[in-house]
């Protein structure tokens, strides 16, 4: 069953077994699981409930809908850079693009380090699961598009290797229009897989309540409080509370610590909001000449992924974006950028991501809002600009007429040539365009309590009854695109909790 904003006027308490807040990759593998095995769950989200019906290209009406803050979000350092965040049943697995991946084997070799339970060979049923409910499979050629065709012929141009994707899709047909919510329904998002299978289980969905503290008695999580978002004005208002025997908090890697920190938890090794990773992008945008016809949005984006660097923590992907969304990267005004425009059918929207060398932090600022500090190192500098010279200059082996490039003081390359000046414009990290969709690790998992927030097992150090299952739960940056290892640790954390409640 599910609940708007309308029925908090005649019901306001709620009572459960576990109350799941968030309803993204972490909280709806969580509550499913649980829901299934015959756990009576409640979920809460914020955002609302938008089905597969609803979802359609136009970006001022679907961002300001489905995205956090309408992604007027932002990550304060050197360079500052912008990031986005669901806000809707499905979290971000509805805005994503269904890139769907394990992280690679070296990263699950430090993790086994930290604990044998987050190593390869304990995590594999978990992947398997959560690969099969949410259909991971290659993609159909017929659905992609020629961005992508013409990024893996570079690839082999240059001598490079590359992954062939994995998505998480049943027949798509490769309209493009991942990132503002799949209008079929191939996509197999949460809001189309493990949110369905909960409520089918019995499990009840709150929708448009933001969550504001947990319930805490006798030293346990018991609950949670929060209030009722008007979907038309946002302003909180009703009161909503839900008691429960456990909480699991799957907010997100940026909502998940700020809830936290309100009430001063994760004390023991004052990790709660440290350690946020968030594998940063720069976009390397080539237009080819007016007689090729690229035409990036027929077919999916990124039907493969360029990983000859990737030892180096370098990957090259592209992304294609509807029209709105590319005029804000181009960093032209008048006329200029109407020319550029005039090419969206020639063009490529690729970048280069790079594996974090560091980390920043999330804190609570004193009215609520969140602080994101982090700077990139010199390691990572010097990685983008290997990166950008990289990809641009495959571009220009293809026949590329010129590359706009993520830099503010130099936004343009017109041959090879041009891109040795990056060299020597590009000393200092400020001047760097940065983007990210991916944010993981502010409250991590650990055998240790001084060195992370929860235990193998999602259970917060110091608060019985509370498990995280979210990308917060992250020890280090994967490097890959994350939905898919969310949703195993999430899964894990839930199955301990069902494991547990029987023998109790
Ligand atoms: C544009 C974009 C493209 C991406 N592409 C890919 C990709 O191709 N492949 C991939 O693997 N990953 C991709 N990702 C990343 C991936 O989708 C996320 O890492 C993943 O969904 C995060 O899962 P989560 O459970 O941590 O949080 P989310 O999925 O973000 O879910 C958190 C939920 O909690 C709710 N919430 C937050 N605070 C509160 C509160 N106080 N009260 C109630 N509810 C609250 C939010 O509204 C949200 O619905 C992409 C992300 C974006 C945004
Ligand atoms: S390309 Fe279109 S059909 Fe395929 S998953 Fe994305 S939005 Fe859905």
């Amino acid at each position: 069953m599910i609940f708007a904003h309308a029925d908090y006027e005649r019901e306001r308490k709620f009572s459960a077994d576990v109350v799941v807040i968030g309803t993204g990759a972490g909280g709806a593998s969580a509550g499913a699981e649980l829901a299934a095995a015959g756990h009576d769950v409640v979920f809460v989200e914020e955002g609302g409930h938008h089905p597969t019906s609803s979802f359609n290209p136009y970006i001022t009406e679907t961002i300001p809908r489905l995205y956090r803050d309408a992604s007027a979000t932002v990550i304060a350092g050197k360079p500052p850079i912008p990031f986005v965040e669901g806000r809707c049943v499905g979290g971000s697995t509805v805005i994503n693009g269904g890139m769907a991946y394990r992280p690679p084997d070296r990263v699950l070799a430090d993790w086994e380090k930290i604990a044998p339970e987050l190593g390869a060979r304990a995590l594999e049923p978990y992947f398997e699961s959560v690969e099969n409910r949410v259909s991971v499979a290659p993609q159909h050629p017929d659905s992609i598009g020629e961005d992508s065709r013409m990024m893996q012929a570079g690839a082999k141009r240059m001598g490079w290797s590359f992954t062939v994707n994995q998505r998480n899709q049943r027949s798509c047909v490769g309209s493009n229009n991942c990132t503002m919510g799949c209008p079929t329904g191939a996509k197999q998002s949460t809001l189309v897989t493990y949110i369905p299978d909960a409520l089918a289980a019995g499990a009840r969905c709150l929708t448009e309540v933001r969550v504001e503290r947990l319930l805490i008695e006798g030293g346990r999580a018991v609950g949670v409080v929060g209030r009722s978002v008007n979907p038309r004005t946002r302003k909180l208002d009703r009161p909503v509370e839900v008691r429960a025997r456990a909480v699991i908090v799957a907010c997100g890697a940026i909502q998940t610590p700020l809830l936290l920190l309100r009430q001063k938890l994760g004390r023991p090794g004052r990790q709660l909001g440290k350690n946020f990773t968030c594998h940063p992008n720069a976009k390397v945008l080539p237009i080819y000449p007016s007689e090729q016809c690229i035409e990036g949005w027929k077919g999916v984006s990124q039907a493969a992924q360029i990983r000859e660097f990737h030892d180096e923590g370098i990957l090259f992907a592209e992304n294609f974006v509807p029209p709105g969304v590319m005029a804000a990267y181009m960093p032209f005004h008048g006329d200029e950028i109407w020319e550029a425009m005039s090419n969206y059918n020639q063009s490529i929207m690729s970048g280069v991501l790079v594996e974090d060398s560091t980390t920043g932090r999330v804190s609570r600022l004193p009215f609520g809002a969140p602080l994101i500090r982090y700077d990139i190192t010199k390691l990572d500098h010097e990685r983008f600009l290997r990166g950008i010279k990289l990809l641009a200059e495959m571009h220009f082996v293809m026949g590329a007429d010129r590359v706009i490039l993520p830099f503010f003081n130099q936004h343009l390359a017109r041959s090879v040539d041009d891109l040795k000046k990056i060299d020597v414009l590009q000393t200092c990290p400020s001047t760097l365009e940065l983007f990210t969709p991916h944010l993981m690790g502010t409250a991590r998992m650990g055998s240790d309590a001084r060195g992370s927030v929860v235990d193998v097992n999602g259970e917060l150090w110091d608060l019985p009854g509370c498990y995280i299952a979210d990308a917060s739960l992250f020890p280090t940056a994967i490097g890959v695109n994350p939905q898919i290892t969310i949703m195993a640790l999430a899964k894990r954390v839930a199955q301990h909790m069902s494991l547990a409640k029987q023998a109790a």
